[in-house]
């Protein structure tokens, strides 16, 4: 009798089972006709999906001069790095490049133009995921290194470590021959306008420019034609920051997250929630456990942050092309730029 029993539940959870997972399979291909129906690409149409920071971007608060200006910037940063991706070259290389070009345009809160601390110093945070190998880099509370994207970049390549920070992270910098800057490169007046006005309280924290709320890091996520992808985020942190305060920009799996077999992230918003809800990885595990596709993950975990009543959006990339860009803020500088959609940049919610 105990055999029958024996072979009997083993009969049954053999077909249970191959059941789930015939129903996986058939719900992936059925996944893979929507995606394929939604022309997403196979692999091998590279991708680049990027921002410019989350905040209450409003269209009332910028000049038609303004608008086009972060509009250009954006532009640029897409076309440079999905030329990269044309060219055959690594999703790291087109992420490290984009970044690159907005840490260099004082319009944004990353390299030139950070926004400054408390003591009217500069304070960067960056971290890169390469979703091939899982390996990763991040430098926080760095004022010397000119490309801090490319010193995260670097520490995941060339160092055991993942993070670095500080007076280590401008040794190890030097070491590996990047170009150092005094901190006074990075210093701009709208930013010393931005934290007085901030210190005497005549104003909340307003971008001057845009006359708005905003955070401003950068981010890039991207896919090569190899089927790689990877993501990266650069920031100067939260205006008026004390107390060597560091936010989610730097934190694997908050700021930055890449893994072949889910999705690429990079984050923008209220660090402090970024990190403690460890959003990029969030989504990545929604993926992975729930079997939701970039899309459904990531409108979720961003939603899920604005019941929790933090602020901010993520860019999002998956290896089949999947591109989202969902935020809770009432906009978020962002494009991506597809061999289809050509250059796509926004920044209101409206669009
Ligand atoms: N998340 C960044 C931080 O907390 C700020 C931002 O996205 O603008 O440092």
């Amino acid at each position: 009798m105990k055999i029958v029993q024996l072979i009997v539940v083993t009969f049954l959870f053999v077909a249970c089972s191959d059941n789930k997972m015939s129903n996986s399979n058939s719900d992936k291909q059925e996944e893979q006709k929507i995606k394929s129906e939604n022309n997403k690409p196979e692999i091998g149409s590279p991708r680049l999906v990027i921002h410019g920071g989350a905040g209450s971007i409003l269209p009332e608060n910028l000049t038609i001069e303004q608008r086009k200006a972060y509009e250009d910037k954006l532009t640029e940063a897409l076309s440079a790095g999905y030329m990269i991706l044309n060219e055959n070259g690594t999703s790291s290389e087109a992420v490290i490049k984009a970044i690159q070009i907005l840490e260099a345009s004082p319009l944004f809160n990353a390299g030139i133009g950070a926004v400054l601390t408390n003591n009217e110093t500069i304070s960067h945070d960056a971290s890169f995921m390469d979703g091939a190998t899982n390996q990763a880099g991040a430098v926080a509370g760095v004022n010397q290194i000119k490309s801090p994207i490319l010193a995260a970049y670097m520490v995941r390549l060339n160092s055991d470590h993942v993070m670095l920070s500080g007076e280590g992270a401008h040794q190890f910098a030097k070491e590996q021959e990047l170009e150092m800057v005094s901190p006074d490169y990075f210093i701009t007046t709208k930013r010393l306008n931005q934290l007085r006005n901030v210190k005497e309280r005549k104003s909340p924290d307003i971008d001057p420019d845009i006359k708005d709320k905003k955070m401003g890091t950068v981010g890039a996520c991207a896919l090569d034609k190899f089927g790689n992808i990877a993501a990266g985020t650069s920031t100067g942190g939260m205006t008026n920051k004390k107390y060597g305060l560091i936010g989610d920009s730097p934190i694997i799996g908050a700021g930055s997250y890449a893994n072949n077999a889910s999705c690429a992230v990079s984050s923008t918003g209220h660090g402090e929630f970024f990190i403690r809800n460890v959003i990029a990885y969030d989504i990545a595990s929604r993926m992975k456990y729930l079997n939701e596709s970039l899309t459904q993950a990531s409108n979720a975990v961003i939603e899920e942050l604005g019941i929790k009543k933090g602020t901010g959006g993520v860019i999002a990339l998956d290896r089949s092309g999947e591109i989202n860009m969902p935020f809770n803020t009432k906009g978020m500088f962002r494009g991506y730029v597809t061999d289809t959609s050509g250059v796509f940049v926004r920044m209101f919610s409206d669009q």
